[in-house]
């Protein structure tokens, strides 16, 4: 059993995910989050929002999960957002074509359709379904998005978002009105995306309905240092940087290609192409290692030009390393430039661009070109108009000489100078008119929640017997504090209810749990991750005092029962050891 079965075999015996509809059988890329799950999904997110919506101030918008076909013939995906597919003749599977060749080359979903299947054929790769060789045809290209119709009738096509970012730009004008027409500012938004994955055999992994938290930051493309960088820039982050990919393992250590740099370094070797989006990496690994994920398990890979998106100036996938799957990309990191504001502009006829203000007004000189119209009205009559309009947006080096050309109609007229005059003048100008550019930091939550899970887990042997824990952060585990009277008597029960109502009442999710020896119900709950037990035995009748004994440890500390709201809420903050030495000064 590897560790990825150790886990969903955890995650669905204990009520953390379950197979979607397994009352009919089931369908691979969806899972139902059970209760545990919902409560760990909803804390995870929650740290999100206090990060990115809190204290980066990037407010939180809601679209729709359809969208109208125009969105996405602007954004590329109609066209663009497609995989490609190989279909075996023997049993009539289709599968990822770029997948059958992972470990042949190092990017196979760089690669073209066409040598994707030379590969396939030179390799005689064999169909994982029913073991057929040479049965594979072309390979094809499949579009992901979920397509319905709005409506009855066929004719209004929509599709299910693939991603949430595209209810964020077409919003822009409102946001930029919103947060008073300056730059930067930031825009989140956490929520389901679709994508109608061809085989999905990776669990949470690879999921066809899954969710994302995504900020598009909107910036001025002349100003990509960040204002609070240096707040950050001592921090030591795992980078993979492209070049260093085609000799490195990209493990860690010496020869590896990872190397270890602070944000500062990154930037000035030019490894991050600025300080923005070196920001923005450092403040998702900061929110990885919150919510569970393992630092030694982390890296930042750069994307390859063959990866990049054209228009993109530069990419770094967060990606984990997981036990059956390798390295796995959980955050996308990318300068995506003007290139979605510039295609909803040209889509939908709209000037999506915005007035930078200069720091202090410019003094322009600019010429004002007067055309004697007492002279060019009768003599071009009805298109009089167009003269007029062509001669005033001339520049002063096409008024030298003595006749004027201009073209009306796609004909060459000449005029004759005596008719024009024109004067310079000088004139303020507020700023320039430019599309932002997009920062856009993208979380899938489902491949972060797996990850978490298994750089949590640990399988330990303590006095003989084996314990399964999951060592989450305090601040995501599920189950905050488990209340256990030692004994199933009612002396201990009635005590034991009691404090965990007051618990509850300070907002703490409690479980209470008398079934069973505590010994067991100690390794039930290190088994879902509870990091504090609270036991409740019969000192308790005689001093008010219980014992919390800490998930990690196993080391018990005795409190009073007035003390306990307080010390829960400083260890839920700090830890159990800095919480205990504090109250024991
Ligand atoms: P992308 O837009 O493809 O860069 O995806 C952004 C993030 O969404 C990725 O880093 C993944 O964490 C997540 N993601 C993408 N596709 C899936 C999927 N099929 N299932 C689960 N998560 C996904």
């Amino acid at each position: 059993m590897d560790k990825y079965e150790q886990i969903i075999g955890l995650a669905k015996r204990r009520g953390f995910l379950w197979n979607s509809f397994e009352l009919y059988g089931g369908t691979a890329g969806f899972y139902d989050y059970a209760p545990l799950g919902a409560m760990l999904k909803r804390r995870i997110e929650d740290i999100w929002r206090k990060m990115y919506v809190i204290e980066e101030g990037f407010y939180e918008i809601e679209t729709p999960t359809i969208g109208i076909a125009a969105i996405f013939d602007a954004s590329g995906h109609t066209r663009g957002f497609s995989d490609p597919m190989i279909v075996c003749s023997g049993c009539d599977h289709a599968f990822r074509a770029d997948h059958l060749i992972e470990g042949i080359v190092e990017t196979p979903d760089a690669l073209p359709a066409s040598e994707i299947k030379r590969l396939i054929d030179e390799h005689g790769i064999k169909c994982p379904q029913c073991g057929g060789v040479g049965t594979f045809g072309d390979v094809s290209s499949f579009n992901l998005m979920f397509k319905t119709t709005i409506g009855p009738g066929a004719e209004r096509v929509g599709y299910l978002r693939p991603e949430t970012a595209q209810g964020m730009f077409v919003d822009f004008e409102h946001l930029f009105r919103f947060y008073r027409e300056k730059l930067p500012f930031g825009v989140t938004q956490i929520g389901k995306a679709y994508r109608n994955e061809i085989s999905p055999r990776q669990g949470v992994i690879r999921l066809r309905e899954f969710t994302q938290a995504e900020a598009e930051i909107f910036i001025n493309p002349s100003e990509k240092n960040h204002p609070r960088f240096s707040t950050i820039e001592g921090m030591v982050l795992r980078y993979y940087p492209a070049a260093n990919q085609q000799d490195g393992d990209g493990v860690g250590g010496v020869g590896s290609g990872i190397i270890e740099l602070t944000a500062r370094d990154a930037v000035d070797r030019a490894i991050v192409a600025h300080e923005f989006l070196a920001y923005h990496l450092v403040l998702t690994h900061l929110f990885l290692a919150r919510v569970g994920i393992d630092p030694a398990r982390l890296r930042f890979r750069q994307h390859q030009s063959d990866e990049m998106a054209h228009y993109a100036v530069d990419c770094w996938d967060a990606e984990v390393l997981t036990d059956r799957f390798g390295w796995v990309e959980i955050v996308g990191i990318a300068d995506r430039t003007d290139y979605d504001l510039s295609s909803h502009a040209q889509h939908s006829k709209k000037d999506l661009s915005v007035l930078i203000e200069y720091d202090t007004p410019k003094q322009v000189e600019r010429i004002v070109v007067k055309p004697d119209m007492s002279v060019i009205g009768p003599l071009y009559k009805g298109n009089a108009g167009k003269v007029r309009a062509a001669l005033i947006g001339l520049g002063e080096e096409d008024l030298q000489g003595d006749e004027i050309e201009i073209e009306i109609d796609g004909e060459m007229i000449a005029i004759s100078r005596d008719l024009v005059e024109y004067e310079t003048v000088i004139e303020e100008v507020r700023g320039e008119r430019v599309i932002p550019h997009v920062i856009e930091p993208s979380f899938g939550i489902d491949r972060i929640i797996y990850a978490a899970l298994e750089h949590s887990f640990s399988e330990e042997f303590v006095a003989g017997v084996t314990r399964n824990v999951l060592h989450f952060p305090a601040e995501v585990a599920p189950v905050q504090v488990a209340v256990l009277p030692l004994l199933t008597r009612e002396e201990l029960i009635a005590p034991a209810l009691t404090i965990a109502a007051a618990l509850r009442e300070n907002g703490v999710f409690v479980s209470y749990d008398d079934s069973g020896t505590i010994g067991r119900r100690y390794r039930r709950n290190d088994e879902i991750g509870t990091p504090f037990s609270v036991t409740i035995d019969y000192d308790t009748l005689d001093d008010d005092t219980v014992t919390i004994r800490d998930r990690d440890s196993m080391a018990q500390i005795r409190v009073p029962i007035g003390e306990l709201a307080g010390m829960i809420d400083a260890m839920i903050r700090h830890g159990f050891s800095t919480a205990a030495t504090q109250s024991s000064r």
